[in-house]
């Protein structure tokens, strides 16, 4: 890991190889029903929509909303990618009614559907909200309200039973990833959070290296590169061929000025922002990023 990323030489040469080959394979593209198999994985990667996703995490008041007309717009002008924000689940309704226009997701919810779990919030109540997406296993719920991978297994399937799209999210700590560990870590995650039976439909799964969240340090693209192939073989492993479509974003410090070349990376098929996703000015050159590579 570094502070910075500049792209090394022998991924640029990786990554021109297969930006040439995903061309051709976007001009070879056939229906998905017309039996082409030696290329259906192929095509369904290609049809992966790229999504942008911000986490207000604990953070905006009313007035915050006003930030999401120019995301909202933005999202209009780009509509080859999905974009998202996750606001505090106080603002939902609120964030819902002000941007009919733009996805609003939750940053959590309850593995049950109502009970005696004060304080908590139910998949059901963020639907009837207007959610559309949430958010399940971020690592500082993980850290903080000790969340497990059971846990996190549990609330995704909630999210489907009420028609909300689940982000799983995975991912190693500092000493982890100094252990030479990370990719055993992730996979593993993997394996104990993503329901059986997942579709690409309705779970996304974002790698979140821990110490790259809110740090401005991220990882090299060799190793988003690596980690995102590996989670993709995992996803195979656990869900078998739905795990083609299913979208893998990468988390922890993007901004408008790495978005591009992570996004860039392959099996990266968006975002997971959180500081850069509180302001406009810094959330939409992150969405044009991801226009561009549509
Ligand atoms: C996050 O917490 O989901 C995140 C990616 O945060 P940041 O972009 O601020 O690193």
């Amino acid at each position: 890991m570094r502070k910075e990323d500049p792209i090394s030489p022998c991924f640029t040469d990786v990554l021109a190889l297969l930006q040439a080959l995903s061309r051709d394979w976007q001009m070879k593209m056939v229906p998905l029903s017309g039996g082409a198999d030696t290329y259906k994985g192929k095509y369904r990667a290609m049809a992966r929509r790229k999504l942008i996703a911000g986490n207000w995490k604990m953070n905006g008041h009313l007035d915050s909303l006003r930030e999401l007309h120019g995301i909202e717009k933005a999202a209009k002008s780009h509509p080859q990618v999905d974009v998202a924000i996750c606001p505090p689940a106080t603002l939902i309704a609120a964030a819902v009614a002000r941007v009919p226009g733009l996805a609003i997701g939750a940053q959590d919810c309850h593995s049950a559907d109502k009970g005696a779990h004060t304080g908590c919030l139910s998949a059901p109540m963020l639907r009837e909200a207007g959610a559309h997406y949430v958010i399940v296993g971020h690592s500082e719920r993980r850290a903080d309200q000790g969340e497990t991978d059971e846990d996190v297994r549990a609330k995704a399937e909630a999210a489907h039973r009420h028609g909300l799209t689940a982000i799983v999210c995975v991912g190693e700590t500092e000493e982890e990833r100094d252990a030479g560990t990370a990719e055993a870590v992730v996979t593993a995650q993997i394996a104990g959070s993503v329901p059986a039976g997942a579709t690409a439909e309705w779970l996304i799964v974002a790698y979140e290296p821990v110490w790259a969240i809110g740090t401005g340090r991220v990882p090299t693209l060799d190793d988003v590169l690596a980690m995102h192939t590996a989670i993709r073989a995992k996803l195979v492993e656990s869900i078998g061929d739905e795990a083609e479509g299913v979208r893998i974003l990468y988390g922890g410090s993007m901004n408008g000025s790495n978005a591009a070349e992570l996004l860039a990376v392959p099996n990266v098929d968006g975002g997971l922002v959180g500081g850069a996703s509180l302001s406009t000015d810094k959330f939409v050159p992150i969405i044009e990023a991801g226009a561009t590579l549509a």
